[in-house]
């Protein structure tokens, strides 16, 4: 090991706004192509930008989630470049004066929990989307290039890290904790197969024990949490085999290609002084107040780590917590627990037999025919010994048939368990009375009967009676 890579992230993440970032078209995802476009999103001489104020809040907050500073007086600049799917030849971005700068995000690769570095979240538009035809589905060995302008302008939010991830399952860490946070914050729906939230990757190498930088690549095209930690993997051993050969890294643009494995060259990677970036005339600085802060600090969400925090504060494994913050159970975790339930045991519910189900069917957790109320009625028929373990786990496979309530299941399915003191006392009584020569063994001290007196109950009252009471009244009679 004669090298350690450095990578930073940069992150596109499309704002679910109902409008786009400069315009009133709809944002909606899936449209006939070039039906939601106005003279500003296609860029016509004379349209003027209008900017959203929904997207610029909420840019804000995501700021205040990070742990950055709030610029007073941020401002969108153009960012000059050709390229068919962007029709104004420029695109409204920022450059110098971001929404928000600093901050940092905590992750958890598997080996204790790290910091990664924000350098500034930034707001701009998206552009059109471009599909080649023909060729390998790239521009350069295409025959025609079809233009969809649904895409041109909606917000798009850029969340760029620090350099400081080192490893590529330290990139997918950072990525999946920063999609979780957008997600509690409902600010994007973050399909990453969708293309709604993107990932780019600034990889170099240097050797280890050394500060300078390498000569970076930029890795694109990663569409899946997976891609990312492939790409990065690949391009880290491709750098080191071209350093350990003594040849030079070339500073490009590269595209991950997913099928074949490898990343391929793309265009030479630009200088930010190659874009001509100049403050955007038409808009006027976007000022926010201290109030304004304050506010959007106020109705920031319980953001995931204190929510997994929480979680294990009331007695969870912390797998268990990450399962239930980052899956598709935890909103019936919660309405459960607000129904009373005892969150372990909830937990262990939810995790276990129900993940398994939903594995199973390939259901999504709106279709689970149960809901916070039987699922906290199930559990307190365990805790108050109305059910036994192994019954309510038939319960709950009766009612995930939609059989009913668990009460309604336990009955029809013959599985109540027998608590009943006096039901069980007289159980007890009439197996002792026909066991009198293993009760006297009990009796002058040969306590390994005792299991075998229970066994005999438990057979008498059909696997029914609370094996927990039966224990004890077995013990209280034959000890007497
Ligand atoms: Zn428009």
């Amino acid at each position: 090991m004669t090298w350690e890579a450095v990578i930073g992230i940069e992150t596109h993440v499309e704002l679910r706004t109902d409008s786009k970032m400069f315009c009133g078209c709809p944002t909606g995802f899936g449209a006939e192509p070039n039906t939601n476009i106005c003279p500003v999103c296609l860029g016509l001489p004379g349209a003027l930008p209008v900017p959203n104020e929904t997207a610029i809040r909420w840019t804000i907050a995501l700021g205040l989630a990070l742990g950055s500073t709030i610029t007073p007086h941020s401002v969108f600049h153009r960012k000059n470049y050709f390229y068919a799917d962007l029709p104004k030849n420029y695109q409204i971005s920022q450059f110098d004066l971001p929404l928000c700068a600093g901050g940092h995000l905590e992750i958890d690769p598997g080996t204790g929990v790290r910091r990664v570095g924000i350098t500034r979240v930034h707001l701009e538009e998206d552009t059109g989307k471009s599909t080649h035809l023909g060729g390998g589905g790239r521009i350069h060995d295409s025959d025609a290039t079809l233009l969809d302008f649904n895409r041109s302008g909606i917000p798009l939010m850029e969340v760029v890290s620090e350099p400081d991830i080192s490893t590529p399952d330290e990139a997918r860490a950072y990525a999946h904790e920063l999609r979780e946070v957008v997600l509690a914050m409902g600010i994007s729906d973050a399909r990453l197969e969708e293309g709604s939230m993107r990932f780019d990757a600034n990889v170099s190498l240097r050797r280890i024990g050394t500060s300078a930088l390498g000569t970076k690549v930029e890795v694109k095209n990663m569409n899946s949490l997976r891609s990312l930690q492939r790409a990065l993997a690949y391009e880290i051993e491709r750098q080191t085999r071209l350093l350990d050969s003594g040849a030079a890294i070339t500073q490009e643009t590269r595209h991950w290609d997913e099928e074949a494995g490898i990343t391929h060259p793309g265009r030479s990677k630009e200088e930010s002084s190659d874009y001509r970036y100049f403050a955007e005339p038409d808009l006027v600085p976007i000022v926010t107040t201290q109030e304004t802060i304050a506010t959007l600090r106020r109705d920031l969400p319980e953001l995931p780590a204190a929510r997994r925090a929480r979680y294990v504060e009331l007695g969870l494994e912390a797998a268990a917590a990450r399962t239930l913050v980052a899956g598709p159970l935890g909103t019936l975790f919660e309405a459960t627990l607000a129904a009373g339930a005892a969150p372990r045991r909830v937990a262990n519910w939810l995790t276990g037999e129900i993940a398994a189900y939903l594995n199973r069917t390939g259901g999504d957790a709106g279709s689970l025919a149960i809901d916070a109320t039987g699922l906290a009625q199930l559990v307190g028929m365990i805790e108050t010994g109305k059910l036994s373990s192994t019954a309510a786990k038939e319960v709950l496979e009766g009612m995930l048939a939609g059989e009913g309530t668990p009460e309604q299941v336990a009955a029809a399915r013959d599985l109540l368990q027998v608590s009943d003191e006096a039901e069980i006392a007289a159980l007890v009584a009439a197996v002792l009375a026909s066991h009198p020569d293993e009760v006297a063994r009990v009796g002058a001290g040969e306590e390994k009967l005792v299991g075998f007196l229970v066994g005999q109950v438990m057979r008498a009252g059909q696997g029914k009676a609370d094996p927990k009471v039966v224990d004890r009244l077995v013990r209280l009679q034959t000890h007497t």
